[in-house]
């Protein structure tokens, strides 16, 4: 959060501090992440280990889990994703609440892994605008830790969210 202060002559203390409110809207978003997790395969597995006291996901304030997407703020999608399921994807993704964000997780998620096959989405990117994509098969707890670092740096500097740039290029979910 960007924060200006003025120290007190005697020091101290700063005697006040100056921020904007988008700076304190953003650092307190940044730590209130509250995930859905659509996890269709093994990649869920690993989402699990996140967030479990070892890796221990509320370190950085996401630990929250939602089983509702009205409840959501990100949603992370783990595992494959066949063309039937692919509307139900999209439906929880509009359910969402605004604003949103979306990760693709492992290989599957983000490129149909090797179920290059008829049924099998190749990336979930050809129907929703994803932020952050986590490489893998699996992805390790650190790199679905560190996809999280991320998205909260994207959300305190106020980078476009990849649904703004959707919405640029006139696509819609
Ligand atoms: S990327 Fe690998 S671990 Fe993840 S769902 Fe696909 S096959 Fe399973």
């Amino acid at each position: 959060m960007a924060v200006e202060s003025q120290a007190q002559p005697g020091g101290g203390a700063p005697a006040y501090s100056l921020t904007t409110f988008e700076s304190l809207l953003a650092w307190g978003r940044k730590y209130s992440l509250y995930p859905f997790t659509f996890a269709t395969a093994c990649c869920g597995i690993e989402v699990m280990a996140v967030l479990g006291t070892h890796y221990d996901a509320s370190r950085f304030g996401a630990e929250v889990v939602r089983f509702s997407p009205r409840q959501a703020d990100v949603l992370l999608v783990a595992g494959t994703i066949n063309y039937k399921m692919a509307p139900v994807l999209k439906r929880i993704y509009q359910q969402m609440l605004e604003p949103k964000w979306v990760v693709s997780m492992g290989a599957c998620a983000c490129s149909g892994g090797f179920y290059n096959n008829y049924s099998v989405l190749q990336g979930i990117d050809q129907i929703l605008p994803v932020d952050v994509y986590i490489p893998g098969c699996p992805p390790t707890p650190e790199s679905v830790i560190d996809a999280i670092v991320n998205l909260q740096k994207l959300i305190e500097t106020g980078a476009p969210r990849a649904a703004e740039r959707w919405a640029a290029e006139g696509r819609t979910v």
